[in-house]
């Protein structure tokens, strides 16, 4: 059979509430042509985010009436920390509220003015924590990882000549940690080979540095190794998820992603006296450290949901439908980032409607027509997001975010039908100008006027 099914059915449905057009363009000029201050029930299909975005299974679900809400040495802790010891190979295992809070106890304790700290690419609160420590962040990703169109398998991998190049002109001694992030989310959720992980280790090895992953999409990585990588096809899921994680001295999680949970995080280390530190910033500021800063149901979610998405039915399901999304975009003259990633599909927005100039963000135009014209939320990532004081970033992109198990082919089907048609009419769509900003960060809030 050639048809590949959602691998479940619905227990449980949240019904969606249909808009009009008429009553989104009305609310598209009251939100100020800003969508992330549109209220979610005014949203018919939300690909703002696939973090914390994904639905739970019963199981999922039962274990949050597990939940052991003892303040220490909880049931649900152990269960959760046997799955993820089992999965990774990990001792050392700290939970958390979410991935950027994992990334503020690392980089508090490792970061610091003088250090650079290199990644594939950073994402945002990657750098933002690297930074806010006083240390650099360097993206290293390889050539192909820079161009839209270029097809590679592993867009994701590190440029280990660009790494040994850092390295000789900072000096060892300033590089606390190398850091990989699978899969790539900001060069587009693209994967990082068995391949390149290994030679990134050989480099660490070389000059006594400790790896790190953003391990955020390990699952969806796992998944691309035994599609692309030469060698893997036989291996399980289980068994690739293993070899990486044995190849690293630490990860950082967002459990929002691949824990298939609407919130929570991970720390994993090996280095005793980094354990020992981080435990004490752990209690310092999210909670013991058999709880984290969460409920003893969450940890049951989680430990559950870290169970779930290594199945192969489930991960063949997951990057089919972001690839569906993608090809029938690309089939419909739609250029996309190339090849579609993991976890979302990049629409170009400067080739989606050349007759708008980056000053009059095509980004933010594209998706508030996708709002009007079909309900879609998008975001963009381009002059809005990067371009504040005068920047002016290297693409005008339309992000497209799958949440996990939420939305059905069909959604899919009514998201191309509803991209195609706004494409048909792109002449019609109009630039836009700033009317109010914040300081900083202001895609959230900024408020905007048509041309
Ligand atoms: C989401 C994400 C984070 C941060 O996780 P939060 O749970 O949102 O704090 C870090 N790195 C990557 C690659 C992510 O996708």
């Amino acid at each position: 059979m050639r048809t590949i099914i959602e691998p479940f059915r619905i227990k449980v449905v949240e019904p969606i509430r249909m808009t009009t057009r008429e009553q989104r363009e009305r609310i598209l000029r009251e939100v100020g042509y800003n969508v992330f201050l549109v209220h979610a029930e005014d949203v018919l299909i939300d690909l703002l985010t696939d973090s914390g975005t994904g639905a739970m299974s019963n199981l999922q679900w039962a274990g949050v009436m597990r939940g052991d809400e003892s303040y220490a040495g909880a049931k649900s802790w152990y269960v959760f920390r046997e799955k993820i010891h089992e999965l990774t190979g990990f001792e050392h295992i700290l939970p958390t509220h979410q991935g950027r809070a994992s990334e503020r106890i690392l980089f508090q304790l490792v970061g610091g003015p003088g250090k650079v700290v290199p990644n594939n690419n950073h994402f945002d609160t990657t750098r933002a924590n690297v930074e806010h420590s006083g240390a650099k962040a360097v993206d290293l990703v390889i050539e192909e990882g820079r161009h839209p169109t270029t097809r590679h398998p592993f867009k994701g991998n590190m440029d280990v000549a660009k790494l040994e190049a850092l390295i000789q002109e900072v000096g060892a001694e300033n590089i606390p940690i190398v850091m990989l992030t699978i899969t790539n989310n900001s060069g587009g959720g693209q994967p990082v080979s068995l391949e390149n992980i290994r030679a990134v280790r050989k480099v660490c090895d070389r000059h006594k540095l400790p790896f790190f992953f953003d391990a955020c999409r390990f699952a969806e990585n796992a998944w691309f190794v035994k599609m692309r990588e030469p060698g893997q096809q036989d291996c399980s899921i289980r068994e690739i998820v293993r070899e990486m994680f044995d190849l690293v001295d630490g990860a950082t999680i967002s459990a929002k992603k691949d824990g298939l949970v609407n919130i929570g995080g991970l720390l994993l280390l090996r280095d005793e006296q980094l354990v020992r530190k981080a435990n004490e910033l752990l209690i310092l500021t999210e909670g013991y450290v058999t709880y984290g800063g969460l409920a003893g149901r969450d940890l049951e979610a989680m430990a559950q949901g870290f169970e779930e998405v290594v199945s192969e039915d489930y991960l063949q399901y997951r990057i089919r439908s972001t690839e569906y999304l993608g090809e029938n975009l690309l089939a419909a003259g739609i250029q996309i980032v190339e090849p579609p990633g993991g976890h979302a599909i990049y629409i170009d927005a400067k080739h989606f409607c050349p007759h708008i100039p980056p000053h009059q963000f095509p980004g933010q135009a594209v998706s508030c027509g996708l709002y009007r014209h079909a309900g879609i939320r998008t975001s963009e990532i381009g002059s809005v997001m990067f371009g504040q004081g005068g920047a002016t970033p290297a693409m005008e992109l339309v992000r497209l975010a799958m949440p996990r198990r939420v939305y059905t082919q069909s959604h899919l089907d009514y998201v191309v039908e509803g991209a195609v048609e706004l494409f048909q009419q792109r002449d019609s769509l109009r630039g836009l100008e700033i009317v109010y900003e914040p300081p900083a960060l202001r895609h959230f809030t900024a408020r905007f006027r048509e041309l």
